[in-house]
């Protein structure tokens, strides 16, 4: 069957844009390898209503098109964890401790932390996000990792293992294997101190102050539900051909459906295994060379907030094999395995995982982080059809991809959260709906 338009990829990116593409008056179809929508958005009920985010989950108040299409979809936003009264937790091996500074500084530290921050901050400034290959600098920006980087400002031990341990809490990849030039980037998109003046090189309340009322994955299915027959499930597609007179796309088992065009929604690993025919070397050798980090996300679910007792907001670091943990809803902890620690939980039995991981949140908490009504391990990292988390850029990577990055070859566009500077949902949304217009735009 012929259509305008078939999206690859029912994730929010892939919805967003056929969604729009829809509204625009396209015949648009979706062809999704999963048995549900969503993507690495994804929720489950427990017997007592409350809703438990397996995957993405908060938002900020920077994230413009997220914002937008949540109320075009008639769902609420509310304030996430960031509000939460309480002190942060820290673990690692010699010990713990509850809010700042951590328990590893000494005297000097804090002033140090305070000063690289500002030279960070100051550096992001020069920093183009949508083109940060025009830097004067940026070979050699993208060369140094951020840890690197920190070293040679002078940063001393504990402040770059206070850096560490928080990008390792947001399971991005070590701030050794992350290209200064990419980190830059991320902050220069959503450069923090929208509200406040900027404290931080992470802004918490612009990237993870706001959460979905109905539950994150409702959003998916809010979108999923306007497009109902648009869709199809149990659909990998494993070739396609673009050509400007029409595109073919072949699933695994030999269907084929053919379209005007074709918008990628894939995430970068997957999409290395679809042959793509018809598409430039050099559009495919960038799409190509991206990579992701690997995660896995745990949730454990407890009849009440006990953390809070101790006065803990349930936001927590660690040097375990969580990298953080924060309250997703009421009584219920989110937390993230870092890929640097992903191949320790992978290589244990798959049945001693749950326990380990309440062990990491027993040291932050106590005790009774062992009794949780429910958990759930999800190890997104090696899901076939997501092989990561968020983007990640290790150094070299943002040169070797190039400005070519999230750019369309008409009638081949492609969007995804790492088609944005750095993942997220924000990515996705946005990116999805400006490959629907630019594909309406071009008819
Ligand atoms: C554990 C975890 C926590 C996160 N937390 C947050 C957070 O708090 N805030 C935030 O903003 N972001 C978060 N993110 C990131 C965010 O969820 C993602 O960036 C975003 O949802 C990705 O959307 P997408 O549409 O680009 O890709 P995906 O959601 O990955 O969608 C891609 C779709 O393509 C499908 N697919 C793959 N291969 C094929 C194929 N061959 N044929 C057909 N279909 C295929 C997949 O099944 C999937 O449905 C998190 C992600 C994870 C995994």
């Amino acid at each position: 069957m012929n259509h305008d338009v078939i999206v690859l990829g029912a994730g929010l990116a892939g919805l967003a844009a056929a969604r729009d593409l829809a509204a625009g008056g396209a015949d648009v179809l979706v062809l999704e390898a999963r048995d549900r929508v969503g993507g690495r958005v994804e929720q489950t009920e427990l017997p007592d209503g409350r809703l438990v985010q397996l995957g993405g989950e908060v938002v900020g108040q920077a994230h413009t098109a997220y914002r937008t299409l949540v109320a075009e979809l008639g769902l609420t936003l509310i304030p996430s964890y960031v509000a939460e009264p309480g002190t942060i937790a820290r673990a690692t091996p010699e010990g713990a401790s509850a809010g700042d500074p951590p328990h590893w500084f000494g005297p000097r530290d804090d002033a140090c932390h305070q000063r690289v921050t500002a030279a960070f901050t100051a550096l992001a400034r020069t920093v183009d996000p949508d083109d940060p290959w025009s830097h004067l600098d940026a070979a050699a920006l993208d060369r140094l990792s951020v840890g690197a980087w920190l070293r040679s400002e002078h940063a001393t031990p504990a402040v770059v293992r206070l850096w560490e341990i928080g990008q390792l809490a947001l399971a991005s990849g070590s701030y050794e294997r992350t290209s200064l030039l990419s980190a830059l980037r991320k902050h220069a998109a959503v450069p923090g101190g929208q509200h406040t003046e900027p404290n931080d090189h992470y802004d918490y309340e612009d990237w993870e102050g706001l959460r979905v009322a109905e539950g994150s994955a409702t959003v998916a299915l809010r979108m999923a539900d306007d497009l109902k027959e648009r869709i199809r499930l149990q659909a990998p597609v494993e070739a396609i051909d673009v050509r400007p007179g029409g595109c073919a796309v072949r699933l695994t088992g030999g269907e084929t459906f053919s379209a005007g065009a074709v918008v990628s929604a894939l995430p970068v690993g997957p999409l290395r295994s679809v042959a793509v025919s018809g598409v430039s070397d050099d559009r495919l050798a960038s799409l190509n060379r991206q990579r992701q980090a690997v995660a896995a996300k745990f949730a454990a679910a407890y009849d009440k907030p006990f953390w809070r007792e101790s006065g803990l907001n349930g936001l927590s670091e660690s040097e375990g094999v969580l990298g953080s943990t924060w309250p997703q809803n009421e009584g219920i902890l989110s937390a993230l395995i870092p890929p640097e620690r992903y191949g320790v939980l992978l290589g244990m039995p798959e049945a001693r995982r749950e326990h380990e991981l309440l062990s990491d949140i027993a040291l932050l908490y106590g005790a009774e982080a062992h009794d949780p009504i429910s958990s759930y391990v999800r190890m997104w990292g090696t899901d076939p059809w997501t092989q990561g988390y968020v983007t990640q850029w290790t150094p070299g990577d943002v040169m070797a991809v190039g400005p070519l990055h999230g750019t369309h070859e008409p009638p081949f566009y492609v969007c995804g959260s790492d088609q944005w500077v750095a993942g997220y949902m924000e990515g996705a949304v946005r990116t999805g709906r400006a490959a629907a217009k630019e594909a309406l735009r071009r008819g």
